[in-house]
């Protein structure tokens, strides 16, 4: 039986941003102490500059397009899904959606549930082989059946256009090139686009993941700011938080950062995606936050917008490394 149905994926500079939020703040001002205090937030009293993720994500978008005709070819994605995980379909349409919009060569494999992690690895070998394969992506979660780390691990790091094999993870740790997670990438264009500079400033990252929390940090600590990681065993994370010119939460729990955990003027990227009464909610407060913070991402509209442009650059940088 032939498990396998092959798909082909073909299916604005962003203004720069005043390096401000529009309350004047800068994320050097407000709290300048070390020790936490609560303070009363005035409500409505300022409003922080709303960092657009659409808007960012199409000017990485148009890099994009740029970089595939200065190329020459169309880099190929393969996006590859087993079994028939609903939010997985989804992420693996709207990728296959992008990708055919800004001219890469896509195919999406899809796979029945009960493939075995044999015949994975072996799919995963011949696109390893295939030099029109520049990037290869596995959508995540993975049947139970399947360990997604012998997955990951069997990915050409030159084609792990996700970021998450252990080398490119290395390389990432060291401060060297390499393929870097997506959403953590978009984390950081995101804060550059505010114009506002990294360097020497206490970035907070709540969430230690693999995929978000770790990268994140490592990616602020090459551009030289103080890095403070919070997880679930972190004490006085209120404090910490409140302390932070950059403040990044990927936590997963809808609303947990709140105006009081908020430095006036930080910036504030909220990773989280949740849903609360059928609708989409971050980890941040952002009606609260939004009187407190310099800049704040909204929820959504925010980082996921920048996840799959993200992906979609890292494709054309593997393509561009590897036959450019
Ligand atoms: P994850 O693997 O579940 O990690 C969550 C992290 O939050 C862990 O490090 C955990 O600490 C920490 N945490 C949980 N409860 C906490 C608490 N009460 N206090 C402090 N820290 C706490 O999640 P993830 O994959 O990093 O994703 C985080 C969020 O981002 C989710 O909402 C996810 O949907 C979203 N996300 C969005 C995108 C996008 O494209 N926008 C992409 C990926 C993820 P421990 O390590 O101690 O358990």
């Amino acid at each position: 039986m032939d498990r396998k149905r092959r798909r082909p994926l073909k299916d604005k500079q962003t203004p720069a941003l005043p390096g401000r939020g529009q309350n004047g703040n800068t994320a050097e001002q407000g709290a300048s102490s070390n020790s936490f205090q609560p303070r009363v937030i005035q409500p409505a009293a300022v409003t922080a500059s709303i960092i657009d993720g659409k808007a960012v994500a199409r000017a990485v978008e148009q890099e994009v397009a740029a970089a595939i005709s200065r190329l020459g070819f169309h880099p190929g994605l393969v996006a590859v899904r087993v079994g028939n995980d609903p939010a997985s379909e989804i992420y693996v349409r709207n990728k296959a959606k992008k990708a055919r919009e800004l001219g890469l060569e896509g195919t999406e494999l899809i796979f029945d549930e009960t493939m075995s992690e044999r015949e994975l690895l072996a799919e995963i070998e011949r696109l390893n082989r295939d030099n029109a394969v520049d990037g290869i992506l596995v959508q995540l979660p993975l049947p139970k059946h399947i360990d997604s780390r012998n997955v990951i691990d069997a990915i050409d790091p030159a084609k792990d256009v996700d970021g998450f094999h252990p080398i490119n993870n290395g390389l990432l740790h060291l401060g060297r090139p390499t393929l870097v997670p997506c959403t953590p990438a978009g984390c950081i264009r995101l804060i550059e686009s505010t114009g506002e500079t990294i360097e020497g400033k206490h970035a907070v990252v709540i969430g230690r993941s693999d995929i978000v929390g770790k990268p994140v940090a490592a990616l602020l600590l090459q551009r030289n700011a103080t890095v403070t990681i919070c997880h679930s065993r972190t004490r006085h994370l209120a404090a910490i938080a409140a302390v932070a010119d950059i403040l990044v939460a990927a936590i997963g729990k809808a609303r947990f950062v709140t105006a009081e955990m908020i430095k006036p003027g930080a910036i504030v990227i909220d990773v989280g995606i949740n849903r609360v009464d059928g609708k989409l909610a971050g980890d941040v407060d952002f009606e609260a936050a939004k009187s407190v913070a310099g800049w704040i991402t909204p929820v959504p509209g925010g980082v996921g917008p920048m996840t799959i442009a993200m992906l979609m650059k890292n494709t054309v940088t593997a393509a561009e490394r590897r036959r450019g």
